[in-house]
Formats: C-alpha cells, sequence, structure tokens
C-alpha cells in the first residue's frame, strides 16, 4: 500500500487567502506583467501605444479596463515566436493548441511556468479529493497538446503513481485499470461516453470490477445529462476540468468536492466576462465570453485574452472554503454556434436533450447540408432498445419533438446502430457544415 497522506489543500494559504490579500497580490502580479509586456514584446507595445496606457497608468485592478484585449488571431500573426518575453534559450517547453483553422498557435514555457502549471493542477486535483496513494491514469493526448503533459507532472508532484496511457486502445487501458488498480482518470467527454460503450459490451461493472473513484473529464464543452451519462456508465465522480493551451492547457479552473463551478485560480489568472459583440466588459453574474490575464507567466505573458468560451462568474462563497470564485459550466465557444434558419444554436442544446433520453446511446453526430438542413444522427442503446420498426418511428418524433422545443427547429432524426458513429479519442468532432463547403 502507498502511503496515504489526506490533504485537503494542496497550499492551503494560497486557497483560501482573503478576499483583500488576494486582490492586493492580483493588483501587483498585473503591473508586474503589464511592464513585462511593454518593455519586451512589440505587439504589446504597439497595442498599448495604440490604446494610449502606460504600464504605470495600473493603478488598481479596475485599470485592467484600460489595457488592450489578445486575440487568437495575434497569437497565430505572431507565430513562432513573437510573443516571446524572454530569449528562447530560456525557454524550456513548447506547447501548440490544437486550432482548426490555419496556422497554430506557439506557446512556450520557462521553468518557472512549467513548475507553475503542475502547481495549478496539483492544486486542483488534490480539490477533488486525489491524494499520494491514488493511481492516476492519464487517457489524454501525450504531445504537443497541453492536455496530458501539464496534468503528468502535476499528479506526480502529489505523488501518485502515474500511467501515462494516452487515449484510444480501450483494451489496453481496461488492462491498465485492472491490473493497476486506477482510481482517478483524465479523459475528454467524448472518450468517456465511449469507454463507458466498451465497460458495457464487456459485461464489466465498474463499480464492482474496477478501482476507479473519479474522473477529470474537460478539453471540450459537455452538458450536466453527459456529466450523469458518464459517471453512470464508468462507475465514477466526474469533475469538470477547464483549461486551454494559451493558459497553460488543464489547471485553469477545475471543480472541487462541492461540485458548484469550478475556482478560477486567480492567484494566476484575472478574469473577466465580456459581451463578445461589443467588447463591453459584464456585470458578475452575467454570462458572456471568458477573458483571462496570466499573472505569473514569464515565457510568453498574455493579457485579456479573448478565449471565446461563453460562461459567467460565481462570486458566493464556497463551502470548501477556497476563495477563489468559481465559472459556470462552459456552455459553448461563441465560434461553435450554428445559424440555422436564423436561429442561433449551440450544438451543447442538443447533446443536453439527446443525452436525457435513456433510449439513446452515447455518440451522436449534427449534420448541416443545402440550405440549413439539419440532420441529427445519433446511436441507439445496446440495452435499452428493441429496433422494432413502429418504435423506431415513435422515438424519431419523441426526439424531433424535445429538440423542436429546444433548439426551434426540426431536424431530421437518424437512428443508428450502437458503435456505427465515429469515435474519438480526442476532442470530438460533433459537427459537419456541409453548407460552408
Ligand atoms: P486547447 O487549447 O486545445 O486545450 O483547447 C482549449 C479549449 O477547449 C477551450 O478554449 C474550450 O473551448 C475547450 N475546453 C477545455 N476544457 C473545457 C471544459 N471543461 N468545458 C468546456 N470546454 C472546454
Ligand atoms: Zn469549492
Amino acid at each position: 500500500m502507498r502511503p496515504s497522506n489526506e490533504r485537503v489543500y494542496w497550499k492551503t494559504s494560497e486557497e483560501t487567502l482573503p478576499r483583500p490579500e488576494l486582490e492586493a497580490l492580483q493588483l501587483a502580479r498585473l503591473k508586474q506583467t503589464a511592464a513585462r509586456v511593454y518593455e519586451r514584446v512589440p505587439l504589446y507595445r504597439q497595442k498599448f501605444e495604440q490604446a494610449k496606457v502606460k504600464p504605470n497608468d495600473i493603478l488598481s485592478l479596475a485599470d485592467l479596463r484600460r489595457l488592450p484585449f489578445t486575440t487568437g488571431a495575434d497569437l497565430r500573426e505572431s507565430y513562432p515566436t513573437g510573443m516571446l518575453a524572454v530569449p528562447l534559450d530560456e525557454t524550456l517547453r513548447l506547447h501548440t493548441s490544437s486550432g482548426t483553422t490555419g496556422k497554430p498557435k506557439a506557446l512556450f514555457f520557462s521553468a518557472k511556468d512549467v513548475d507553475n502549471a503542475a502547481e495549478l493542477i496539483a492544486r486542483s486535483f488534490v480539490a477533488t479529493g486525489m491524494n499520494r496513494g491514488d493511481i492516476f491514469q492519464n487517457m489524454m493526448t501525450y504531445g504537443l497538446f497541453t492536455g496530458a503533459l501539464v496534468a503528468h507532472y502535476g499528479a506526480e508532484k502529489i505523488g501518485c503513481l502515474v500511467i501515462p496511457a494516452g487515449p484510444g486502445n480501450s483494451e489496453r487501458q481496461l488492462l491498465l485499470m485492472q491490473d493497476f488498480r486506477s482510481t482517478s482518470i483524465h479523459l475528454t467527454p467524448s472518450f468517456a461516453l465511449y469507454f463507458a460503450d466498451v465497460l458495457e459490451k464487456r459485461g464489466i461493472n465498474p463499480r464492482k470490477d474496477l478501482s476507479l473513484k473519479r474522473a477529470f473529464v474537460g478539453a471540450e464543452p459537455y452538458t450536466e445529462e453527459t456529466r450523469r451519462k458518464i459517471e453512470q456508465g464508468l462507475g465514477v465522480r466526474v469533475f469538470n476540468s477547464y483549461g486551454l493551451s494559451e493558459m497553460n492547457g488543464p489547471g485553469v479552473a477545475f471543480e472541487c468536492q462541492a461540485q458548484n463551478g469550478m475556482h478560477l485560480w486567480e492567484d494566476y489568472f484575472l478574469m473577466e466576462i465580456i459581451n463578445p459583440e461589443t467588447g463591453e466588459v459584464l456585470p458578475v453574474g452575467e454570462p458572456g465570453e471568458l477573458v483571462l490575464t496570466t499573472l505569473l507567466r514569464e515565457a510568453m505573458p498574455i493579457l485579456r485574452y479573448r478565449t471565446r468560451d461563453i460562461t459567467a462568474i460565481r462570486e458566493e462563497p464556497c463551502s470548501c472554503g477556497r476563495t477563489h470564485r468559481r465559472i459556470e459550466r462552459i456552455t459553448g465557444r461563441a465560434d461553435d454556434m450554428l445559424i440555422v434558419r436564423g436561429v442561433n444554436i449551440y450544438p451543447q442544446q442538443i447533446e443536453r436533450v439527446l443525452m436525457s433520453i435513456p433510449k439513446l446511446g452515447r455518440n451522436y453526430l449534427i449534420q448541416l447540408d443545402g440550405l440549413d438542413e439539419m440532420t441529427v444522427k445519433v446511436e441507439l442503446s445496446e440495452a435499452g432498445f428493441d429496433g422494432e420498426l413502429e418504435h423506431v418511428v415513435a422515438l424519431q418524433k419523441e426526439i424531433a419533438s424535445l429538440l423542436k422545443a429546444e433548439i426551434l427547429t426540426t431536424p431530421r432524426i437518424d437512428l443508428v446502430p450502437p458503435g456505427t458513429l465515429p469515435i474519438s479519442e480526442g476532442k470530438a468532432k460533433r459537427v459537419i457544415d456541409n453548407r460552408k463547403l
């Protein structure tokens, strides 16, 4: 038995810092960051000049609003090294963001940045109850993507045995899980749903046959309904994990055991919510686009980064005692919004409906063709459905009317046998938009 050293917090004083002290720390770090990029990154010097602002103008946290935004396009245009604030030989690691369009974004880490990223994920994991003695099977993609590596070093910091399984190969995953009694896993929601199917097919009862306690699930948006499906299918508690490569990868915001939103680690990041169309900063509690500023980054500090992710800030205190405020589950990306027959639709709205119908399986695909014709392809569940024509038609009708109530348009419903839609090990591609081709 590995020694277990139950911690409630990873670093108590950092996580429970009283708000006034936390805010004073944020201000000091913001000033340093602004001065650093102004001195060292020509793109920021230019942006500051355009905005007619100098680092010395920052006197309070409210002055953050005077600073310029940074966008994904800025990062792409300064690829490969244009945003570096240190000489290249002071960097230790390179990641790229899994961008879908054009040039990738290159993200550099100094030694301190690598360590800070591991600190934040260690802090996040401990907040869910993971501790020394837990066995961590990391089912995210290793490589240029931040997801696996950052989590890997965080779990090692805690003192867990780390199994760098990577995604895919369900047979081997299962073998490792059984033989080494993995207690904690880290994977995307789409792979988690697929893996739940695999267990079901093998007749494995995860609560009896496996030692899993918790799954860290993130890297793409998913709904509460999907969380419940994963929890049932894998016999775990699912903790929502939010991050993006531009801000280290995982460990930006994480659910604690109270599971009422994700604590965003405010000693490391400043958060704002803006109206994605106008850029106006919105009052706390209102949903909008999350904007993040790094406070401790050395190699590549980023000011007011427009994440495109839609969420809202929660500021009521959390029962866990952490003083860092929380964000709500990401409801989608501003870029994911589909306009179908004049109606704005987020794929998450469709997912929520599909995952709440027991007769349906865990995989689906949204396809758009021609003049706004929408087809929702969804797998039937292995156990729950006999496939008789009469029942299929009734089920199609039920789904169409539930979807109509949610998205105000009636898509075609294509019910397919379990295991027939493409599976994804990493981030799933849920929408095929043939209209743009
Ligand atoms: P990447 O830079 O490749 O790690 O992708 C980061 C993006 O993945 C974020 O900007 C979000 O759009 C998405 N993402 C990551 N974690 C979550 C999560 N827990 N819920 C919803 N979306 C997420
Ligand atoms: Zn909490």
